[in-house]
């Protein structure tokens, strides 16, 4: 088995961002797409218009922007695989990296597999229900959708996803409820503060959404107070899921360092983890920014780390 220079792993911003960074520079990346693990393209994929990623003045849709950039990364020599990665050995070089159907040896990794946002198993909050149609995970890629336009909106969390995409969401909705299912935010003081003021904001304490009604759109919640019991239906057009996210790093069995949050650990100001020559980038090592675009400059970041390495090590020959 020859070994390759490079395998990047994921297919979001990060991964092809890496790609065609990776092919630029003759690494000959191959990358793992992935099957079932979650749609090829990332979490952009799931979203409709981007109006936030720069060279695009009349927005683009997700899915079109992840065409894009598979596009680039092939026309420069990537090898796309569909398959899910099942686990990596890195305990020496050559590491290996065993998918679905191929194995691959190679001297570097660049891990770009992202993380996905947790959501609630609410009646009506299934794909096929409303899932998409009202109901989404992230409020800064699908709150100026028409739909939600000067409507009562609500945010599911209490951390600091929940408030800030809460506040995010004023610009947009007639009212926005937090509905959190304690009666203390866990989000910064600051933050907290901001929507606790707020006009358009109201918290609803030991709340919960126990079903989401509708026709082909979101139209009424059902609440229930955790505490009382008490049951009250609520006009919406959509429910924002801001519950947290999962890091995508199970097939690393903990070869990795990770923060106490499950993130990958990456050096500052580099996207270096724990074990040489394997590199970060993107949603899995993000659990702050988590924009396509800072996960795009990431993987740009991770691909020229990657070449620093090999040149450095004496694998580029
Ligand atoms: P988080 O801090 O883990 O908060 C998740 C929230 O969702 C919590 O309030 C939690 O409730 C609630 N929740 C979790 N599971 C739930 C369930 N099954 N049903 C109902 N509610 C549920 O996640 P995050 O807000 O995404 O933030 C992640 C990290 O990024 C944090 O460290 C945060 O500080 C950081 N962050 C920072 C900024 C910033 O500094 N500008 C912005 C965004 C995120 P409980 O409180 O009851 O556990």
């Amino acid at each position: 088995m020859d070994v390759r220079k490079t395998i990047i792993i994921g297919s979001g911003p990060a991964a092809y961002t890496a790609a065609i960074y990776a092919a630029r520079a003759n690494l000959s990346p191959i990358l793992f797409e992935g099957f079932v693990s979650g749609p090829v393209g990332g979490q952009l994929m799931t979203t409709t218009e981007v109006e936030n990623f720069p060279g695009f003045p009349g927005s683009i849709l997700g899915p079109k922007l992840m065409e894009n950039m598979q596009l680039q990364a092939k026309k420069f020599g990537t090898i796309n695989l569909v398959e899910d990665v099942l686990e990596v050995n890195l305990l020496k070089q050559p590491y290996i990296v065993k998918a679905t159907k191929s194995t691959f040896m190679t001297n570097s990794i660049i891990i770009a597999t992202g993380a996905r946002a947790k959501r609630l198993d609410i009646k009506g909050a299934r794909d096929g229900e409303f899932w998409q149609k009202g109901v989404t995970a992230c409020a800064i890629c699908d709150g100026a959708a028409p739909i939600f336009r000067n409507k009562d909106l609500f945010v599911i969390g209490g951390g600091d996803s929940a408030v800030e995409e809460a506040l995010f969401l004023t610009k947009y909705g007639k009212k926005v409820y937090i509905v959190h299912r304690r009666d203390k935010l866990r989000a910064s003081k600051i933050n907290s503060q901001r929507v606790l003021k707020h006009s358009k904001i109201e918290v609803l304490w030991n709340s919960e959404i126990i079903e989401i009604l509708g026709d082909s759109i979101v139209r009424e919640v059902i609440l229930k107070n955790n505490k009382t019991n008490k049951k009250e239906k609520k006009q919406a057009a959509g429910i924002f899921f801001a519950i947290g996210h999962a890091p995508n790093t199970d097939f690393l069995n903990n070869q990795v360092a990770l923060e106490p949050n499950g993130y990958i650990k990456v050096e500052k100001g580099s996207t270096k983890t724990s074990v040489e020559g394997v590199f970060a980038a993107g949603d899995v090592q993000d659990y702050i920014y988590r924009q396509a675009i800072t996960a795009a400059g990431s993987g740009c970041m991770a691909a020229l780390d990657a070449e620093k390495y090999l040149l450095e090590h004496g694998f580029l020959n």
